[in-house]
């Protein structure tokens, strides 16, 4: 399968995107801010500052997402394609990670955009709950994706837990930084020619179906 950028707002449903394909085509999921959640849980000043960080909806710095996603990349489970969500997150973060392609032979494949209304993002942030252990996301606002056992993963069992940054004040903070840093990458993809768009106003499964439906243009 050909790699996938996925680029949205936050809370527009990269996450479940990302989870649906992972578990039909067998691709991996690399989301930045699961694997930076993890961290912020050490006990230790880098913990700390990027449990800060996160809390607050700054970024993190590149050094050290650079270099997580460069490890990662070059794991064995990232050979059937894998799919990239919170990175990159501007131009400068682009760039690098063209570099690093480049250097070990990937290819960057394709950059799939979920368009969202303000008024839907905001709608979903207060009902997104994670699994802590599988990081399935559910929305108690949204029917299909709600979990069966209220706060309960369907799957795992474990207790689910809401983000300390999925709250409307933060929400805006965050909107606005993808509006001012993160959106300019769909006109830099797009001189690649390999930017898709897809409406994720709807429901999940029509998003679902767009994206398969580009997929199969492109992987056949
Ligand atoms: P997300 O789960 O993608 O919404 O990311 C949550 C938080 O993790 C962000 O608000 C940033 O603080 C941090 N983060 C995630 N990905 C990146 C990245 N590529 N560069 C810098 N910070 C990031």
């Amino acid at each position: 399968m050909k790699n996938i950028i996925l680029i949205a707002a936050p809370s527009a449903g990269k996450g479940t995107i990302a989870s649906l394909l992972k578990e039909e085509y067998n691709m991996t999921h690399i989301s930045t801010g699961d694997i930076l959640r993890e961290k912020a849980n050490e006990n230790s000043p880098l913990g700390r500052d990027i449990k800060y960080k996160i809390n607050n909806g700054i970024f993190v710095d590149d050094d050290l997402i650079i270099n997580i996603l460069k490890e990662r990349i070059q794991k064995e489970d990232c050979n059937n394609g894998y799919i990239l969500d919170g990175f990159p997150r501007d131009i400068a973060q682009a760039e690098i990670y063209q570099k690093i392609l480049n250097e070990i032979g990937k290819d960057i494949g394709i950059v799939i955009v979920i368009d969202v209304s303000l008024e839907n993002a905001l709608k979903r942030i207060t009902g997104r709950v994670t699994c802590p252990n599988c990081k399935r996301v559910y929305n108690t606002n949204i029917e299909s994706i709600k979990p069966l056992v209220e706060g309960v993963c369907d799957d795992c069992k474990e207790k689910l837990v809401k983000r300390v940054d999925d709250n409307a004040e933060t929400y805006m903070d965050r909107y606005n930084t993808y509006i001012e840093k993160t959106s300019p990458l769909i006109e830099y993809y797009e001189k690649q020619n390999i930017v898709y768009h897809v409406d994720g106003n709807v429901s999940v499964d029509y998003t679902y179906k767009q994206v398969k439906e580009i997929l199969g243009e492109k992987n056949d």
